[in-house]
């Protein structure tokens, strides 16, 4: 089966490479029914190319589009909301709540920003215990899903980006595992599909999407849902890896996955 529609993808508004025209394009090629573009909120704790007036120009551009190619394909004006700063969303269709910052003595750390970040981050404010820095990290998550709104909760196990083949830290061990049991559990008892994400793949950080498979089994076991997207950053990266996720969610029992459309989420079978 091909899924065909993703829920979160970035655009030169943000930080990604292509204008949004660039990857409706795209997704028709692919014969989407569905794309929906999720921009970096403005925050304050980082100097960003993104401000509210170019959030207004993205979501005007956006209408634009969505009339130019209507019955074509539908396109979902949504943001990828920072956990960590509250302000007004009220503007967009759909949100992801996120966190890719992680709140520490008073300083605000980059948890996706590169591995020599994370490793000085983790030697300064946790001693070099990376299994201190996971546990704050799935300790914050559990917070942001608790209280959530979002439509879904975005790449839930980010902090494990750098960690292919367990580099810096046993992703089995109970102390990495116990943490972010609680933050999957905690999403899925609020009602919140967990995205399966491979934006790290198309990035060449990781050959497996987020969450990792121990998660994923557990979200199934409580009956969550999932929702398969690739987070591209470029209209090349549109569907990167969504075959291997939809294997994975059938390993891990899935029968099921959802897809956002203009009308709401829907079921999409696994089946074939
Ligand atoms: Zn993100
Ligand atoms: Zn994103």
């Amino acid at each position: 089966m091909k899924l065909r529609s993703n829920a979160h993808c970035h655009t030169v508004y943000c930080d990604g490479k292509n204008t949004p025209e660039e990857m409706i394009l795209a997704a028709i090629e692919r014969d989407f029914v569905s794309l929906g573009f999720s921009i970096h909120g403005w925050t304050p704790y980082e100097p960003t190319p993104v401000t509210l007036e170019r959030e207004a120009d993205y979501r005007a551009e956006l209408r634009r589009l969505r009339e130019k190619y209507r019955g074509q394909i539908e396109i979902l004006i949504g943001a990828e909301r920072e956990f960590l700063y509250e302000r007004d969303y009220s503007a967009y269709e759909y949100l992801i709540d996120s966190a890719h910052f992680l709140l520490r003595d008073g300083e605000c750390l980059y948890i996706d920003w590169s591995q020599e970040r994370t490793a000085d981050n983790v030697e300064r404010h946790f001693g070099g215990d990376y299994y201190a820095y996971c546990r704050a990290y799935f300790e914050q998550e559990a917070e942001l899903c608790a209280k959530s709104s979002a439509a879904f909760i975005g790449h839930i196990d980010l902090v494990s980006k750098f960690n292919e083949g367990n580099k810096y830290f046993d992703e089995s061990d109970p102390r990495y595992l116990g943490p972010a049991l609680e933050a999957v559990e905690t999403a899925v008892r609020r009602g919140l599909p967990i995205e399966m994400n491979t934006g790290a793949i198309s990035r060449g950080y990781r050959t497996t999407p987020y969450p990792n498979p121990t998660l994923l089994k557990r979200i199934r076991e409580l009956n969550g849902e999932i929702i398969i997207n690739s987070d591209a950053h470029a209209a090349k990266h549109l569907d990167v890896g969504f075959d291997l996720c939809v294997e994975l969610a059938r390993a891990c029992g899935f029968d099921h996955v959802l897809r956002l459309r203009a009308s709401g989420f829907e079921e999409v079978g696994l089946e074939d």
